[in-house]
């Protein structure tokens, strides 16, 4: 399913980019709401409640121009952030980025990608010769945005033609198709999200179901990138064992005529802040993700603010399984990490 944005708010000077002159003159003949910026602000997007409120945003499509500004640092799996977009069309339960953009969190694509990616050269520079990973998924899912964009692809483009420099983003979406054909260079990293249909049901609304994931990930595999799945948030509800087996088993069979390719796993337990807590039930009022303090455990997080995991002996029994079981599927798996 394509992202259709109700209303789009766009910058009178990113209209001088091809992006967004090619979306202004896109989004006009379809006939969606423009409204052009003088300024900066946004205003306007509706919603009185909570959830009008989350899903009038998460309808709503801004075109900026990136301020020349720092990157953020994106450690531990890469050095920089790529900001080429924010926000999400996805509307998953648990996402990082619920307490992040407010209580309209609009989605936003920066029109002025060569800045970007000249800028990138610039820390590249910096570095001298040493390899610099640049994440393009810290702020948003960038796949559906890319499909309007095309920023992405132009970002993966340039990655190929340098020497020190790595892209890597990760999808829950299966609009890879623009992908497949870019001589990439072995120079970007495409993972997945998977997770089982319960999970994805339940709580990854807006996405796309695990199926479509996994032949997503096998056109990126056929095409030479570097792959990967995360499977996370681990959910550790009864039948667990069964649905992610069943995951694997699935992705191992669609994948069974590629079993040359190294496949890395990242695996995730599901975990939550107080605030990330607060923001969840304020908009997805009857949720049944479980946010229970007293079935969790405690713990002061690397940056600062502590956030409820599993407790240990949970965490060991999900640890073996996924251990044990990832192997027994794929031979040519590399797990990065458990947590
Ligand atoms: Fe958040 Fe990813 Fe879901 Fe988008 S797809 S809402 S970034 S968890």
């Amino acid at each position: 399913m394509i992202y259709q944005p109700k209303r789009v708010y766009i910058e009178e000077k990113a209209i001088s980019y091809e992006i967004g002159k090619r979306l202004y003159d896109y989004f006009t003949k379809k006939g969606v709401e423009i409204n052009v910026l003088k300024n900066n602000k946004i205003t306007g997007i509706p919603g009185k409640t909570p959830q009008q409120a989350f899903a009038e945003g998460k309808s709503t499509l801004a075109i900026r121009v990136r301020k020349k500004g720092e990157f953020q640092t994106c450690k531990p799996s890469a050095h920089y952030q790529l900001p080429l977009f924010s926000g999400c069309v996805g509307k998953c339960e648990y996402c990082y980025l619920n307490t992040r953009f407010g209580n309209k969190p609009y989605n936003t694509i920066y029109a002025n990608v060569d800045d970007i990616l000249n800028q990138a050269k610039e820390y590249m520079n910096q570095r001298e010769k040493q390899v610099t990973i640049f994440e393009a998924a810290a702020t948003s899912d960038p796949v559906p945005l890319d499909y309007y964009s095309k920023s992405l692809k132009k970002a993966i483009e340039f990655f190929a033609n340098e020497e020190f420099g790595r892209l890597r983003f990760v999808t829950k979406f299966p609009q890879v198709d623009n992908y497949l054909d870019i001589d990439h260079g072995g120079h970007t990293t495409i993972r997945f999200s998977l997770n089982t249909d319960t999970v994805i049901n339940s709580y990854e609304h807006g996405t796309s179901t695990a199926r479509e994931r996994i032949i997503a990930s096998k056109k990126i595999i056929k095409a030479g990138y570097n792959t990967g799945f995360i499977i996370g948030p681990v959910v550790l509800y009864e039948n667990w064992k069964e649905e992610y087996r069943e995951l694997l088993k699935e992705t191992a069979n669609e994948l069974a005529e590629l079993s040359d390719s190294e496949i890395h796993f990242e695996v995730i337990s599901h975990r939550f802040t107080a605030s990330a807590k607060k923001q969840i039930l304020k908009v997805f009022k009857d949720t049944t993700l479980p946010m229970n303090e007293e079935d969790r455990k405690f713990k002061y997080g690397q940056f600062g603010y502590g956030k409820y995991v599993y407790p240990k002996e949970q965490l060991v029994d999900m640890k073996e399984f996924f251990t044990q079981s990832i192997p027994g599927y794929f031979n040519n798996a590399v797990i990065d990490y458990i947590i």
